[in-house]
């Protein structure tokens, strides 16, 4: 799964669409910036006014008998590394350009069936390659993809349809639930905080950041998938090697700048599918080669 630019227009159209909650409403991976907007949302409890008192601590400066300030770490190269990603991925022409999730739901659709739509196609894209997920949307789509149609369709026909990306049986169960869901407690819309998405059945993590960046343009954290996930370590943009996509994204979010954690995902999802591959990455066309710590190795 994967995620790319979403049209801009496709995105006021998202954004203008009855958000009145608060999407980053105190969750730990939140901006913390829309506080005032949580105010009065139903269903979010409302802030207390009263700042917490902060404990202030003096930094310690030179001559003064202390250590001097560590500067942050960074992985050297990254911007050079970075910059090059861009250089290879400027044709926009990988998979995920042509049929990632971006490219799914129905913008003339209402936004809230939008969002749904954007969610649906995050939670059936795990594990299954965007031509799949593509395909088994727009059948979605031809029979009207709306909260409602899904709850009244039955398991069988929901599984014929989606038939065949990953794990559909239990993507037919996770869908169902999710769906409920969504119907009893948040009017049809999807919640609009991380820390809501992923209590969701078959929402992880990386699908509820997608899903903030994608449906509420709003960036809460890294998307961090298989791809993110395998050339961060490549790039040895993590400090320490990384075992699981959550652990990457943490490492990533210590130094990679903010505004760059939306372009990363789909920077590097292209990149992984057309380049960087998993098994056998074509190295000899990389134009990272001469300054990525794997490519000797590979
Ligand atoms: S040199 Fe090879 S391993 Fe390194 S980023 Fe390029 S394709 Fe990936």
């Amino acid at each position: 799964m994967s995620a790319a630019r979403p049209r801009p227009a496709a995105l006021r159209r998202l954004r203008s669409a009855g958000a009145s909650g608060g999407r980053d409403g105190g969750s730990g991976y939140g901006t913390g910036d829309r506080g005032s907007q949580l105010q009065g949302t139903p269903g979010i409890p409302r802030q207390s006014r009263r700042r917490k008192s902060l404990a202030i601590a003096y930094e310690a400066g030179q001559g003064d008998g202390a250590e001097p300030r560590r500067a942050r770490w960074e992985p050297p190269n990254w911007r050079e590394q970075l910059e090059r990603i861009r250089v290879m991925r400027r044709s926009r022409d990988a998979p995920v350009d042509e049929m990632g999730v971006q490219k799914c739901y129905d913008s003339s659709a209402p936004p809230q069936v939008m969002r749904y739509q954007v969610l649906l196609a995050l939670m059936l894209s795990s594990q299954t390659k965007d031509q799949v997920t593509s395909a088994a949307m727009l059948r979605l789509r031809r029979r009207g993809l709306t909260v409602d149609s899904v709850l009244q369709m039955d398991d069988e026909t929901l599984g014929q349809i989606i038939y065949p990306v990953g794990f559909w049986r239990n993507k037919v169960k996770y869908i169902k639930q999710t769906t409920a869901i969504l119907k009893q407690k948040y009017g049809g819309d999807i919640p609009s905080t991380v820390e809501e998405l992923v209590q969701l059945p078959g929402v992880g993590p990386k699908m509820a950041h997608l899903a903030m960046h994608i449906a509420w343009d709003s960036v809460a954290g890294i998307a961090v998938d298989t791809h993110v996930h395998r050339i961060s370590n490549r790039l040895q943009w993590v400090k320490k090697e990384t075992k699981y996509p959550e652990e990457t994204r943490v490492a990533l979010e210590e130094w990679l700048p903010r505004d760059l954690w939306k372009e990363i995902n789909w920077l590097l999802v292209g990149f992984g599918q057309q380049t960087c591959l998993p098994v056998n990455p074509r190295c000899s066309q990389c134009l990272n080669q001469d300054i990525c710590p794997a490519a000797k190795r590979l």
